[in-house]
């Protein structure tokens, strides 16, 4: 199955971004990205979607939205929502009557920077999800480059080192979103986990430096979604649109962290009495069921079912493991890059029942 690389949460000047989608095209252009979903705070700008090309490269721009109550004080509870097609923000305040819309209206939805701490220094509040009664989401937003940071910000001088040398900041989606994502699924849900950036290429101004922090090129080549599709890309961009949410929808994707080396190629699998399951799919576990998870280079590799490690690889490419134990399993990589270890895939999981 074709391999594609998305990036699905960035804002542009229709809400708190710097950018136009414009930007936002030539910059997934140059970073090699297939697709962006822009999704602007409370707002459904679909104008600018369809292909945009340059030279022999394009990008197929995807609209959808980010959706929360700006009444609510503070402005927790943020949805990014996808394939919905039309204006939802009118339910923001009920995070569960908007959900019903979106599933109404055919569309996805996805819980934005489901853990994102206060980051006092440069005054940023918390704006995690904390309605956690609601049902029927499709997935959430496991990593997300901004949630990570906040904490990270212990003074304005901590702000300006990382606006300087952003690759250091990635390590991994935050310990509390991963626990939450296991929750939900050892309770029988089935739970999309994706990356997304956040993207808003702000510009910063402290005394006499001024900068760009953390431009849409840059998020680009960091935490992406890749999507696992029946076909490649073609030029239509209705078709190419509906498969890739569909891809969404049924976590055929794994997130993967492409600074440090490109995690284009990592597959995971699930052979079985019902042929072959891959990611987001389920696999009966009668007759035993064969892991096969291929790496795009040696490095750590963790398998876990119900969120606890079963296995780790220290270095290797190609792994495999048997197993007759129902659960959810799903693979977790890490890499040494910048001095340190960081997380560079997290797949969604294969459920064996
Ligand atoms: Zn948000
Ligand atoms: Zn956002």
């Amino acid at each position: 199955m074709p391999e594609i690389i998305i990036n699905l949460h960035m804002h542009t000047r229709y809400s708190d971004g710097a950018g136009s989608h414009a930007d936002i095209a030539a910059a997934a252009m140059k970073a090699g990205l297939d697709a962006v979903i822009v999704t602007d705070h409370n707002v459904l700008v679909n104008g600018p979607a369809g292909y945009y090309n340059e030279g022999n490269r394009h990008v197929l721009l995807m609209i959808g939205e980010e959706i929360h109550g700006q009444s609510r004080n503070p402005q927790k509870n943020h949805l990014l929502v996808f394939g919905a097609e039309r204006e939802l923000a009118t339910y923001a305040n009920d995070p569960q009557l908007l959900l019903d819309a979106v599933s109404k209206a055919g569309g996805l939805s996805f819980i934005a920077h489901p853990v994102d701490p206060a980051a006092p220094s440069v005054h940023e509040g918390d704006i995690s999800w904390v309605d956690w009664s609601v049902q029927g989401f499709t997935g959430l937003e496991l990593w997300n480059g901004f949630s990570e940071f906040k904490p990270r910000i212990r003074s304005k001088l901590h702000a300006i080192y990382y606006a300087y040398f952003p690759a250091r900041i990635a390590r991994g989606p935050l310990p509390e979103a991963l626990h939450r994502w296991d929750e939900l699924l050892i309770a029988g849900k089935k739970v999309v986990a994706v990356g997304g950036s956040d993207a808003h290429s702000h510009k910063m101004h402290l005394g006499p430096l001024r900068r760009t922090v953390f431009p849409y090129a840059f998020h680009f080549s960091g935490v992406n979604t890749h999507l696992y599709v029946p076909r490649s890309l073609g030029t239509n961009a209705e078709s190419d649109t509906s498969m890739i949410l569909d891809a969404l929808r049924q976590g055929h994707c794994f997130i993967g962290y492409d600074l440090p080396a490109s995690t284009r190629g990592f597959q995971f699998i699930a052979r079985g009495l019902e042929g072959i399951a891959q990611m987001g799919d389920e696999q009966d576990s009668k007759g035993g069921v064969t892991f096969q998870i291929r790496l795009p280079r040696r490095t750590e590799c963790v398998l876990l079912k119900d969120g606890k490690p079963v296995r780790t690889w220290h270095s290797h490419d190609l792994c495999t493991y048997i197993t007759t134990v129902p659960g959810v399993y799903r693979v977790e990589v890490y890499i040494h890059y910048l001095g340190r270890r960081r997380g560079w895939i997290f797949s969604n999981p294969i459920y064996i029942r």
